[in-house]
């Protein structure tokens, strides 16, 4: 298995698999709308194709003209927030469109993805950590649609012969080692990126949104996994495709609270990082910590850089040189 059709290639996470498999000698092939992703982020090395799944045709003809053994399924919307106010959207982007690829994956024989899924598919969870067995009761139309796209997959898998891995992220961050490439939302929402805004100087302050969680400092806990990590796992997901479907975390299975991240960032810039409390965001659980056991047990997957202040370094090294990110 060569030639891999990565959709949303172009995208924080979708960039740094892109490189991670083109530095592993697989061929890219990168299928962007470039709404939120960015054509500077795509490696030299791939191929990029302009495009939106929504549009079958335009896919069936990348599909007809490359030759293509397996897709990484990323392209989509992620915003907790924004999906709650606008719930079609996400079910259109999200669900609808990923129905389009499978549907063009099967006309053309190509029977393998792995899929972007999330730890939203949980909702708030009643055992930390968190394993794959756990009951699915996502809180937010994100989560939803993440959860959905797995039941499609479930059922392709039967109707079509489709073998499927779905990863469910927890929250991914920092940014390839080399600093050439990282995270560059706009508007940016993610934690991480914004306290090192803060660092530079481009923001006053990052908001601490609740700090009467009944967590040990009182605001809410995360699972931060190297974007480096997750890359190299969907790798070892693609050779286990052979073997069948499976559904697995993809954590650290490290909790850090936005207080611990805050100070983290202080200690590895050497910046003050004003940071205030606000109230909660909605929608947010006050813990969300993956067990990793099976993916670490069936695909042999280990994080290499699993420390919240290598996290943390490696993202300042990219914003530091980018403070526009992919802007000049
Ligand atoms: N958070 C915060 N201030 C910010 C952005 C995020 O306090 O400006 C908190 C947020 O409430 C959550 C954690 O940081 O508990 C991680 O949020 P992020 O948006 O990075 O990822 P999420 O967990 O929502 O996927």
């Amino acid at each position: 298995m060569k030639n891999i059709f990565v959709t949303g290639g172009a995208g924080y996470i979708g960039s740094h698999i892109s490189k991670e498999l083109l530095d592993k000698h697989y061929s890219v092939l990168v299928y962007d709308n470039l709404q939120k992703g960015h054509r500077k982020a795509v490696d030299s090395r791939a191929v990029f194709i302009g495009g939106d799944l929504s549009d079958a045709k335009r896919l069936d003809k990348v599909f007809k003209e490359h030759k293509i053994d397996a897709v990484i399924h990323l392209a989509a919307d992620s915003l907790v927030e924004e999906s709650v106010k606008n719930p079609e959207k996400y079910w259109k982007n999200n669900v609808e469109n990923g129905k389009i690829l499978l549907d063009v994956m099967a006309k053309n024989k190509v029977r393998k993805i792995v899929f972007s899924s999330s730890a939203a598919v949980y909702g708030e969870p009643e055992k930390i950590p968190i394993r794959e067995e756990d009951k699915l009761k996502p809180i937010n139309p994100y989560g939803k649609t993440k959860l959905e796209f797995e039941k499609i997959l479930q059922k392709k898998e039967k109707t079509h012969n489709i073998s499927f891995i779905s990863l469910r992220y927890f929250n991914a961050a920092g940014a390839d080692p080399s600093g050439k490439i990282g995270e560059d939302h706009k508007p940016e929402t993610h934690l991480i990126p914004i306290v090192l805004q803060v660092a530079l100087g481009k923001r006053d302050h990052v908001n601490i949104y609740g700090t009467d969680y009944n967590t040990k400092d009182g605001t809410c806990i995360r699972d931060y996994i190297h974007v480096t990590d997750l890359a190299i796992a969907h790798i070892a997901a693609l050779k286990s495709l052979d073997k069948g479907s499976s559904i697995y975390n993809l954590g650290s299975e490290k909790g850090y609270s936005v207080e611990e991240v805050i100070e983290t960032a202080r200690k590895v810039t050497g910046k003050p990082i004003r940071a205030i409390a606000a109230a909660r965001r909605s929608n947010d659980p006050p813990i969300l910590i993956a067990s990793s056991k099976k993916i670490k047990k069936e695909l042999k997957w280990k994080p290499k850089y699993g420390e919240l202040a290598v996290i943390i370094k490696t993202a300042w090294k990219w914003h530091k040189n980018h403070p526009n990110g992919f802007e000049e």
